[in-house]
């Protein structure tokens, strides 16, 4: 049977009916800038309803940033996204939509769409790595999505890397946010303009701010400094994905998020790290990979959690790794 995925995020309110076979039958977008503070859960059911019309869906899950306590269906903190609160999401919903509503943190909703979908989708252990303004994880393990006892759980982007890092948006250091997420990226980037003033980074910051994707762009065109601003976050990334290779012994992990498009500037640097600091034999099984879905895989895997398959879905023991 169809469901519904809806992914609320910071700029836009995406809702879709999915397939089973994860297709995309019908999408409905809302920016989330023009949504008045008060109407937010009102534009969510209204997004549900509008995508469904003329469709056969038996349910929907909301794809939340924050944190989120899965088994209460119930948003703790979501910043930004007040109105959504410490309510009973799923009542409020199901009222409005008729529809069982459920909610999952917006980075385990992604890594299952990936799992089920994209980049994992031949495996049963797969760790997801998002690497967008901040940093959000999941952990998919013998075909389960880990949530832990309150369903916080796999918050792999607050793992301490480096006591001595800088501050992260959580309160703590040297978090693998504060060190390879795109907010690191263009912190690196301005300290390494300044550290190199006639390189192209350098100039450019001359000029105006560096977004990521700027830093991009220079280390394919070649700029030393651009390039070194990458590939340290790439080490940085690597040793954050060495200890998740040597706790979850993952046959794939995906990275996904729009620092991802940096490809082998963070991926190589990555790669090499994972092979130095994680372990045999997990470190000889584990494929490295860009994730496939792109932005939507919040959707994809927020609809296949709606039809509560997790859990239920693991490989033909043909497929399994030995
Ligand atoms: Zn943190």
């Amino acid at each position: 049977m169809n469901a519904i995925g809806v992914d609320i995020g910071g700029t836009k309110i995406a809702a879709g009916v999915v397939s089973p076979e994860g297709e995309i039958l019908n999408e409905t977008r809302y920016p989330t800038q023009a949504i008045p503070p008060n109407r937010l859960i009102e534009t969510i059911a209204r997004a549900i309803m509008e995508v469904r019309e003329g469709f056969e869906v038996d349910g929907a899950c909301l794809a939340v940033p924050g944190f989120v306590l899965t088994a209460k269906n119930k948003v703790i903190f979501a910043p930004n996204l007040h109105e959504i609160e410490n309510i009973r999401l799923d009542e409020e919903m199901g009222r409005r939509t008729g529809l069982g509503v459920t909610v999952e943190n917006d980075a385990n909703a992604a890594a299952w769409g990936e799992f089920r979908f994209g980049a994992g989708k031949n495996v049963d252990h797969q760790v997801f790595v998002t690497l967008g303004t901040g940093i959000g994880g999941g952990v998919i393990t013998h075909g389960v999505l880990l949530r832990g006892a309150q369903g916080a759980g796999g918050e792999l982007g607050h793992v301490t890397i480096d006591p001595a890092g800088p501050r992260c948006g959580c309160g703590n250091y040297g978090c693998l946010e504060a060190l390879a997420s795109g907010t690191a990226v263009e912190r690196r980037a301005r300290e390494v303009a300044n550290e190199r003033p006639r390189s192209a980074l350098g100039r450019l910051a001359i000029e105006r701010q560096v977004l990521g994707e700027d830093v991009t762009r220079l280390a394919g065109e070649g700029d030393e400094a651009a390039i070194s601003v990458l590939e340290e976050t790439g080490v940085w990334l690597g040793i954050g994905l060495a200890a998740f290779v040597n706790i979850f012994n993952p046959e794939v992990v995906a990275i996904g998020g729009g620092a991802s498009r940096s490809g082998e500037f963070i991926m190589g640097p990555a790669r090499k790290e994972v092979q130095l600091r994680a372990r045999s034999p997990s470190r000889d099984l584990v494929k490295i990979r860009v994730a496939t879905l792109g932005p939507e895989s919040g959707v994809l895997g927020a609809a296949a959690l709606a039809r509560g398959e997790d859990g239920k879905y693991v490989l033909d023991p043909s497929r399994r790794v030995a």
